[in-house]
């Protein structure tokens, strides 16, 4: 038996919010370690140092354990094989990438930007697949050395075999075949000495001894590439299951343009962490008593992985808040009471919400007209409530996308950061930041006289603030593929508010 034990593990990347399909293969792979006795860890994959932040890991830490999943080990709680956050285990990588490299299984790559880009216009123009051509395969590893040590920069890439096909076992696909010439020579080892996903996520499957790799389907074609890994540092490779994805109503990838897909939204929108899990449990898979609403031990006494079907599943916001609904009813009036006051009471959250209705209340009834929007799911309103002097339906569309996107690549969510982005937006768009700023009142609070809206947006916080922006956008109409696609360059575009004063 070469996996001792059952290990699973899940493994963000914390490149942004917490997301729902996030928790859901985490709730599959603690699941199916917990049916059988095993373990289920967590691990950081901060490899992309650019699109990294120490606050999204802490949000996804904090989303995936209110929505009640535990692991064993981890960057919070440690653990044997520690560290588990990928940015502290450099030297780790790099002694493995040299050993594929002096074994002949990886080779040194020494394009520049330059020259890959010009690989890619030749192989457009020639209606090829953009795929590396292998033209430092062959080089001598004298010749290697030699460029190396003259300082000339390189990335370590994986051979990869031209012909022939990569069969491997999914536990719920069966056999998959994928040819090797639609395998690219993948860059194990950047130019700065970090890994890739691939050589990082392999070498730490292996030190962690995970013996079960459950994750989403987007990664099947990445099977081939570690599977060659795998073969090549002499190692066992787990057992791969691969989840159908979430999808949309209309059965396209769930996305958050479609739906919200933040935990943080969720539990900010009164959703209870064990209506969540129960709900996604149902993605997809039903327990043999086919009963719908089930607690997570339930689910993980009767665990049967082969029960997970591939259909799509469908996530449905009006089905979760049904869901939602029956647990709610199942409560004792006292028990619901106390989980109000514990969703309700956020100190900070309180205190900024005294401090912004104080000016304007003059007795505390007062307060529940003031203060309702802070604690509401999105507001009720119309197209016609956006209704400007100055901005047409057309204007306000593209001012709320492009805050939108701005807002939601902010690295941190601050009072400043808001204001530095929609300043810099209002001069963009040569609107006078108070006549800017009417449309996010409306999205945000559903009223044009309410507490300042950019103060409301960082209490409300990042995620539900994004889902009032994307519900505006919605009511005005929603944008086009064609107008999304010009946004998006007038977005690139910009310049970086941030850095301005
Ligand atoms: N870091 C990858 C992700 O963000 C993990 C994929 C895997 O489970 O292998 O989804």
């Amino acid at each position: 038996m070469p996996f001792p034990k059952v290990r699973t593990r899940i493994a963000p990347s914390p490149t942004g919010f917490p997301h729902v399909g996030t928790a859901y293969i985490a709730l599959f792979n603690m699941v199916f370690a917990k049916s059988q006795g095993g373990e289920f860890i967590l691990r950081i994959e901060d490899t992309d140092q650019v699109r990294s932040t120490a606050q999204s890991e802490q949000m996804i830490l904090d989303a995936l354990k209110w929505a009640g999943l535990e692991w064993s080990e981890g960057p919070d709680v440690g653990g044997q094989f520690a560290p588990y956050r990928q940015s502290e285990r450099r030297e780790i990588y790099q002694k493995y990438a040299n050993e594929l490299l002096d074994k002949g299984h990886a080779f040194r790559c020494f394009c520049t930007p330059d020259e890959l880009d010009q690989m890619r216009k030749e192989q457009e123009a020639q209606g090829l697949a953009v795929k590396y051509d292998g033209r430092y395969a062959n080089l001598s590893r004298e010749e290697s050395d030699q460029l190396a040590k003259s300082g000339k920069p390189f990335v370590i890439r994986m051979r990869v075999p031209q012909t022939g096909v990569c069969t491997f076992n999914d536990m719920l696909r069966g056999e998959i075949s994928i040819p090797w010439e639609s395998v690219d020579m993948q860059v194990l080892l950047k130019t700065d000495g970090l890994p890739t996903y691939h050589l990082a996520n392999v070498v730490d499957d292996h030190l962690m001894q995970i013996s079960h790799i459950i994750r989403g389907e987007e990664w099947i074609n990445s099977a081939p590439k570690h599977k060659l890994l795998y073969e090549y540092f002499g190692w066992e490779m787990p057992a791969l299951c691969h989840m159908p994805l979430l999808r949309n109503p209309d059965k396209s990838k769930l996305s958050k343009r479609k739906n919200p897909t933040s935990i943080t939204y969720y539990r900010d929108a009164g959703v209870l962490p064990q209506a969540l899990l129960n709900y996604l449990g149902r993605m997809g898979y039903s327990l043999p008593s086919e009963q719908e609403i089930f607690s997570l031990n339930e689910m993980i006494e009767t665990f049967d992985i082969q029960r997970i079907s591939l259909g799509g599943p469908i996530f449905d916001i009006e089905k979760l808040y049904w869901l939602n609904g029956e647990y709610i009813r199942k409560m004792s009036a006292d028990e619901l009471k106390n989980t109000i006051l514990a969703w309700a009471f956020d100190n900070d959250k309180l205190t900024n919400i005294a401090k912004a209705i104080q000016p304007r209340i003059n007795t505390l009834t007062d307060a529940v007209n003031w203060a309702g929007f802070y604690f509401q799911n999105l507001p009720n309103i119309t197209a016609d409530d956006f209704a400007h002097k100055s901005l047409d339906n057309e204007k306000l569309l593209e001012i709320l996308q492009i805050a939108t996107w701005q807002l939601e690549s902010l690295p941190v969510w601050s009072e400043e950061n808001i204001y530095k982005t929609l300043k810099g937006l209002s001069a963009h768009f040569e609107v006078k930041l108070k006549d800017f700023m009417q449309p996010f009142f409306i999205a945000i609070a559903g009223s044009s006289s309410s507490t300042p809206v950019m103060n409301s947006m960082y209490v409300i916080g990042a995620d539900m603030t994004l889902a009032r922006l994307r519900h505006a956008i919605e009511v005005l109409g929603g944008l086009g593929k064609k107008k999304l696609k010009k946004l998006e360059e007038v977005n690139k575009s910009l310049p970086n508010f941030l850095n301005q004063e």
